[in-house]
């Protein structure tokens, strides 16, 4: 994949979130709306295309931990708001600001995270698990080594022991399963296929009020060059 191949001849190690998640859809995953800005009066074009309430976010090669930088702004909700993110995250960056990520604000109270690793003896393993802050407070996940289909990514949510977060929940709708699914396989398929990607890590995925799954955050980790020859 080209973007892959560029990023490796820039001898960098991520890929932007932009660029990841343009491999993720290449896949079938859902992601949201969004466009690469460099200045304001293209941010607040972008932002009046994708239609308000919007988000702003910092991008560059090296900003793995976004919101550690204080450079995610959600729920900006008009033009002047729009321009002040853009404006800080430029601030906030300085020489290192490549520019800014303007995006479809996704609304859904539930939050899931997927990713893809690599074991030493098994090869591409995808996780499933709860996203935002649960992450890390609860340790509910489920594995499988790809590749696999569609019925075993359902066991994997029937693993998790907060199965329940499919369900209607609080007005919103059951989660889509089996887009859900798609996405699970769909990332051993990036494993088997992307020998240069080492490790993916998709938090959040939201579960819109609809029902709906969206990827609103993309890390795409590289292999280093002399890693090359090991797979
Ligand atoms: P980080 O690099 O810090 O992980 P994220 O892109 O995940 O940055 O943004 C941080 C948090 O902001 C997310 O966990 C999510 O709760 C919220 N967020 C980010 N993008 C969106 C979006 N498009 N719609 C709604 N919430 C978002
Ligand atoms: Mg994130």
């Amino acid at each position: 994949m080209d973007l892959i191949k560029q990023a490796l001849a820039g001898n960098r190690r991520a890929l932007t979130e932009h660029e990841g998640k343009k491999l993720l859809a290449a896949y079938g995953i859902p992601v949201t709306r969004e466009v690469l800005v460099r200045d304001r009066a293209a941010a607040a074009a972008a932002a009046g295309e994708i239609g308000y309430p919007v988000v702003l976010k910092g991008s560059g090669a090296d900003l793995m931990h976004k919101s550690e930088s204080g450079v995610v702004f959600v729920k900006l909700d008009n033009e002047a708001a729009v321009l002040a993110a853009f404006d800080r995250i430029a601030d906030l960056l300085g020489n290192a600001f490549e520019g800014a990520l303007v995006q479809e604000m996704v609304s859904g109270k539930r939050e899931l995270v997927l990713g893809l690793h690599r074991e030493p003896q098994f090869g591409p393993c995808v996780m499933l698990g709860l996203g935002g802050v649960l992450t890390e407070i609860i340790n509910d996940t489920a594995f499988r080594i790809a590749p696999f289909d569609e019925t075993e990514a359902m066991d994997m949510t029937t693993q998790l022991r907060a199965e329940k977060i499919f369900e209607a929940f609080r007005g919103e709708a059951p989660a889509d399963r089996e887009t859900l699914c798609r996405c699970l396989s769909a990332l051993g398929r990036i494993g088997l296929e992307q020998a240069a990607v080492s490790e993916i890590d998709i938090n959040p995925v939201i579960i819109k009020p609809d029902g709906g799954i969206m990827a609103v955050d993309a890390l795409v980790v590289l292999k280093e060059p002399a890693d090359d020859a090991s797979n």
